[in-house]
């Protein structure tokens, strides 16, 4: 059987600890790594570079997955910075921004979970919340830290006709680990689930070509024990062609 392979953006860590010469690491959160291997498919990640090289990466894998991290810079959807924004990587976001439009360009499924889907949102046109105190109707507990968010903490609605319902039923419980949310979603977006205040938590493209799964949770630290969101990455894996 064919493996897909699976391109994963990764972060940069900058570790500020002796035993390590204060030098820089590019890095991927052990859950995705995990995941797409038990989903059978190959994964590669993808340093932060110059976003010319975008198309030599997407040409090399047939899938691409966006992982979580930084804000995304609020100048790229023209706003000025919150008080409340966290700290964000221009590079990144630019670097990811070119895979994102390079992956649609040569129709490879697109998998994005927390800022990537935050990000691609951005980047096909729409806007964020910078934090969740400029929503007026937040009422949810959106970012579960201290506590581990390794368990489902808030439920989400589920739209019927969506690549998620067979997955997970109309409706579940996720975690959840933001404080940016998507605002004005971009319009070749379609939302698929949303948390009790309406919080957008997973979109699908609009376009039936363009096979693109995002979730605004974190399944990447939950799917080794919960095979609801193993099965995401299963049929990302296997069947979102
Ligand atoms: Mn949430």
């Amino acid at each position: 059987m064919k493996k897909n392979i699976v391109g994963i953006a990764a972060n940069q860590h900058y570790q500020n600890n002796q035993d390590f010469f204060d030098q820089q690491f590019t890095y991927s959160p052990q859950g995705f790594i995990d995941g797409v291997h038990r989903a059978g498919g190959v994964p590669v990640l993808f340093p932060i570079s110059d976003p010319e090289l975008a198309s030599n990466y997407i040409s090399s894998i047939d899938k691409l997955l966006l992982a979580g991290g930084q804000d995304v810079t609020p100048f790229l959807y023209n706003e000025e910075p919150h008080p409340k924004l966290g700290p964000t990587s221009i590079e990144r976001d630019i670097f990811e921004m070119a895979l994102i439009k390079e992956a649609i360009k040569q129709h490879k499924p697109i998998f994005t979970v927390c800022r990537g889907t935050q990000l691609l949102n951005v980047t096909l046109g729409g806007t964020l919340y910078q934090d969740l105190s400029q929503y007026s109707d937040w009422k949810v507990k959106h970012d579960m830290f201290p506590t581990v968010p390794d368990f489902g903490l808030h439920s989400i609605t589920i739209k019927t006709e969506s690549a998620l319902a067979p997955l997970f039923g109309e409706s579940a419980q996720v975690n959840s680990h933001h404080h940016q949310a998507i605002k004005d979603l971009a319009e070749s977006l379609v939302p698929i689930a949303w948390a009790h205040d309406d919080i957008v938590e997973a979109v699908e493209s609009r376009e039936k070509n363009t096979k693109i799964l995002g979730v605004q949770w974190h399944p990447e630290l939950t799917c080794k024990k919960d095979p609801k969101e193993q099965s995401l990455f299963d049929y990302f894996v296997q069947d979102f062609e």
